[in-house]
């Protein structure tokens, strides 16, 4: 009895070894993917909720009223992509460095890499998440960031198109500032940060953000459309990505590079790439720039929890809010939000009037996002998003938020001190911490 007792209590300690090696193991290649020399890691996405995005996200059929359309400009984007962007599994940046206060005043033009320094340290916050969301055409990484630990959202963005590049600056003034307070034990932004959360992307266009800040040469691969047309390109005025594509116009939406029997194709609409920055291109079909799926999957990720979302533009002083094809109970919750930021900023408040649906200029960003607010499926007949009509303004409004395109500054520039003045005079720093809380 003793003997086999023994025999089995060895059993069991070889057993207990053998686990603990295989765990010490599996521990190391773990600790090695999360630290190795590139910084970054990949973390499981949790399967059911994948899936749950595909019940809620894609439709087999839907065609959204295709008797009433009279050309495709684009085609739709694949399904099969559309998947992939939903099973796209984090990719977040650590660092082994210990955070240090970094000012940032606008006082120096930052180079791309200057900004991807502030955004890793950053990171080494415990109020801030970093994360690789995509790779622009030119191999740079797209960043997405959260600071903040609530559950209520601002999202932000900027630099979608290439000369806009305040946007970028704005909000890394911002969280760097935030960051700053934060580290320093400021008690209402640490009550701040506690409650609420930003999520950024800094800058939608990189590729976009070097050129036009520091030349043509700074694009490194040489076959791409964009440097093969550099003697075309206007440096400091340019909207486009390094394919030529309108990023703007990329996103497939219900009424993205569609054209309506009843409108006219309006003469800003280019149907290839194109160097005139008074264009639109949007694509050779929507979402093929990894620009725009690289928001698509990081909007997507955070929109259940979003309460505002800011699309930052450098042109005109002025804010767009609300969507002609969409609910009435929508367009209103956008123009409150744009008569707040308004009474901050002292901009000038546009309504739906100034949108246009089905004139082949659609396939905004911001559509993307008013259109999801919507609970518009993926159908995976036309590659867009689609409710049962194109004009829908009888559809519910699922999810809570308001979207704004925020047009700063009153023209293109890359002059550093403008961004400043910009920043002072017109109160962003009460702007956002306003727009951040939401509380009109
Ligand atoms: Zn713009």
């Amino acid at each position: 009895m003793k003997k086999i007792r023994r025999k089995r209590k060895i059993r069991v300690f070889r057993v207990v070894i053998a686990f603990s090696l295989f765990l010490t193991i599996l521990y190391g290649l773990f600790y090695f993917f999360i630290n190795n020399d590139s910084g970054s890691s990949s973390e499981n996405v949790d399967d059911s909720i994948v899936n749950n995005l595909y019940k809620e996200l894609i439709i087999s059929d839907r065609e959204s009223d295709s008797n009433i359309i009279k050309d495709v400009l684009t085609n739709g984007m694949n399904a099969i992509d559309f998947k992939k962007i939903l099973d796209r599994k984090a990719i977040y940046i650590t660092t082994k460095n210990t955070y240090k206060t970094m000012n940032y005043d606008f006082d120096k033009k930052l180079s791309y890499k200057d900004i991807e320094e502030y955004l890793y340290n950053m990171s080494s916050s415990d109020i801030v998440i970093l994360e690789n969301i995509g790779k622009s055409v030119d191999d740079r990484i797209i960043y997405g960031i959260e600071v903040g630990k609530g559950d209520k959202v601002l999202f932000i963005d900027g630099n979608i198109h290439a000369a806009e590049v305040g946007g970028t600056l704005f909000i890394l003034k911002l969280l760097n500032d935030l960051v700053i307070n934060y580290e320093d034990n400021v008690s209402e932004v640490k009550e701040l940060l506690n409650n609420y959360k930003i999520v950024a992307i800094p800058s939608i266009n990189p590729d976009g953000y070097e050129y036009v800040n520091f030349g043509i040469d700074t694009i490194r691969n040489k076959n791409l459309w964009i440097y093969k047309n550099k003697d075309n390109i206007d440096q400091f005025n340019s909207k486009f990505n390094a394919n030529g594509v309108d990023l703007n116009r990329n996103f497939p939406t219900q009424n993205g590079a569609l054209l309506f029997e009843s409108e006219e194709l309006i003469n800003s609409v280019s149907l290839e790439k194109t160097t005139s920055i008074y264009k639109y291109y949007s694509g050779d079909s929507l979402a093929s720039e990894p620009e725009t799926r690289a928001f698509m999957y990081y909007f997507i990720k955070h929109y259940k929890n979003i309460h505002t979302y800011v699309n930052i533009h450098s042109q005109g002083r002025v804010l767009y809010a609300g969507k002609p094809n969409l609910t009435s109970e929508f367009n209103s919750l956008c123009k409150k939000t744009a008569q707040e930021i308004s009474n901050i900023t002292n901009y000038t408040v546009y309504g739906t009037d100034y949108e246009e649906v089905g004139e082949g200029n659609d396939g905004s960003v911001t559509d993307f996002a008013s259109e999801l607010a919507h609970g518009f499926k993926f159908s995976e007949k036309t590659g867009r998003l689609s409710s049962d009509k194109h004009i829908d303004n009888s559809s519910l409004l699922k999810y809570n938020y308001s979207v704004i395109t925020l047009e700063t500054m009153d023209r293109y520039t890359t002059d550093v001190k403008y961004f400043k003045d910009e920043w002072i005079y017109r109160n962003f720093k009460d702007l956002f911490i306003s727009l951040l809380k939401n509380d009109y």
